[in-house]
């Protein structure tokens, strides 16, 4: 490409990405296909995570897999397929799960004695294999994650955010008794929470699911809800308490300290590929992509400049200043791209959501210095070479305050509270944000909200901040203080 097409394509750049406040779809399409994540399968549904999506994917799965490992769990694989048998073993989990189930009937030319679902989730399969190898107290805590792809026929879908095939880890632990399987399941809901924080740069509300929200088959669920920057919130985790009902089910039992037989109490918790989806919206611009600086593939991009005649020197300079970065473990790229203006790759790279960007030319060689930008803010700080590696992990560390402390305050300033369903119509046909309010607790009024508004009960936060003392649909007195909000 010549520098004209650059510049051209800088500008076409520009308007291939559709204004947020425009259509923030279409904005999320625009963004994740000009940073070239993914592209569409040909199946309905489902999407091809291209490298620079599945690295993210990979540096999410990495940072995880160390706290699942911290904290006492090992990785396990298990069957794709799963028998028609499994599911009817557990009646809330099959009507659950049923509509979204893919089936095979056929294989090896011969039709199946027994249809085989690819798994929605394999609290069926692994159920059944636990049982098998729990027999007393001392096996227990089972704590078992895996990293697999799991298929849900979905009806609405949505790149990253839901896809009928989606990547997730799925945790399946067994204990003695309540009091355990309880701890395990806020410790991993805990876990989440400070991975999408500390990680993510993502706030998030903790809370416990409403009983016609929760998990098939769960006794308990909790999640945390992360707010996008069209005000919808999305789902990014959840725990579930099982109780004994899989281990009912499979016949997960044990002998005791006392010699008597006890059902297994068990967990389950899983976060997805929808992860990738949620730090888009929640950081994004209309520039496109604001990668979280723990999570991006190339945290820094080093590019040099200057005319023909000085290069070779800067160039020499750019290849120690990268070696050097590399070696204190930034992910950190060089563009030297001879025949690309720098105005076209700094867009490319604020499109593509790189943290920060150094550049590097012969005035900056000749005072021992370096340029640092950054994509959350637009700062410009120029830095010692001799100081370099410091100053980017330190604007490092900076962009993921800023994005953070920009997410925390978006998300409040679109958190409101109202005591009645006429209070959240009014004003706001186009409901933003979370709207906190007191619920009685009946299935009648949390449907009548949706049913109204569009807004689902995201869960009931641990921490509301405010205690709601009526129904919002029906005035009686409140059982909970209840997040809701329009969904992905
Ligand atoms: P669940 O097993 O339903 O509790 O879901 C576990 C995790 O997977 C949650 O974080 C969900 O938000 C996520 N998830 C559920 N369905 C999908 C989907 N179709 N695509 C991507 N992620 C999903």
């Amino acid at each position: 490409m010549t520098k004209e097409s650059g510049k051209e394509s800088q500008q076409a750049g520009n308007r291939e990405i559709t204004p947020q406040s425009e259509d923030f779809s279409r904005w999320y399409l625009d963004a994740i296909r000009k940073a070239d994540l993914m592209d569409y399968a040909p199946v309905r549904g489902c999407i091809v995570f291209k490298p620079d999506g599945y690295e993210l994917w990979e540096l999410i799965q990495r940072q995880l897999d160390d706290r699942f490992k911290a904290t006492g769990h090992r990785n396990a694989y298990f069957p794709l397929f799963i028998p028609e048998s499994f599911f009817e073993k557990e009646k809330e989990h099959v009507e659950g799960f049923n509509p979204e189930l893919p089936w095979v009937t056929e294989a090896g030319g011969e039709k199946l004695e027994e249809r085989l679902a690819i798994r929605p989730t394999s609290e069926t399969m692994i159920g059944h294999m636990y049982a098998k190898w729990i027999q007393s107290y001392r096996d227990l805590p089972v704590l078992i994650n895996q990293w697999a792809n799991v298929v849900r026929w979905e009806k609405r879908t949505m790149p990253f955010l839901r896809t009928s095939e989606f990547l997730w880890q799925e945790g399946h632990t067994a204990h003695e008794d309540e009091a355990d399987a309880r701890r395990e399941t806020m410790q991993m809901l805990e876990i989440y929470k400070e991975f999408a924080e500390n990680v993510l740069a993502i706030p998030v509300i903790a809370g416990q699911k409403t009983e016609s929200e929760k998990f098939a088959g769960a006794v308990d669920t909790y999640s945390i809800e992360a707010m996008m920057r069209d005000g919808r919130a999305v789902q990014a985790g959840t725990s579930h308490y099982l109780g004994t009902n899989f281990a009912t089910a499979f016949d997960i039992k044990y002998l005791d300290r006392e010699n008597t037989q006890q059902f297994a109490h068990t967990t389950s918790w899983g976060v997805s590929t929808r992860l990738i989806g949620a730090l888009i919206m929640v950081h994004g611009d209309d520039k496109g992509l604001v990668l979280p600086p723990k999570v991006a593939p190339m945290q820094a991009v080093l590019i040099p400049i200057g005319p023909p005649a000085k290069r070779e020197s800067v160039l020499a300079k750019a290849a120690e200043v990268l070696a050097d970065l590399k070696a204190a473990g930034v992910r950190v790229r060089m563009d030297d791209r001879s025949d690309l203006s720098p105005g076209w790759k700094f867009n490319e790279y604020e499109m593509r959501g790189i943290p920060v960007r150094i550049e590097l030319g012969p005035r900056d060689l000749e005072n021992g210095q370096a340029v640092l930008a950054s994509r959350v803010s637009g700062e410009k700080r120029v830095v010692a070479l001799d100081n370099l590696v410091a100053e980017v992990e330190k604007m490092l560390a900076d962009v993921h305050k800023e994005l953070y402390d920009r997410a925390l305050q978006f998300m409040n300033d679109n958190l409101r509270s109202v005591d009645s369903l006429e209070e959240l119509k009014a004003n706001d046909d186009k409901l933003r944000g979370f709207v906190l309010a007191g619920w009685c607790g009946s299935r009648e009024c949390e449907s009548k909200v949706k049913e109204e508004t569009g807004a689902t009960s995201r869960n009931i936060p641990f921490e509301p901040g405010e205690t709601k003392s009526t129904c919002l649909v029906c005035g009686e007195g409140a059982k909970h203080t209840v997040a809701f909000a329009r969904a992905y």
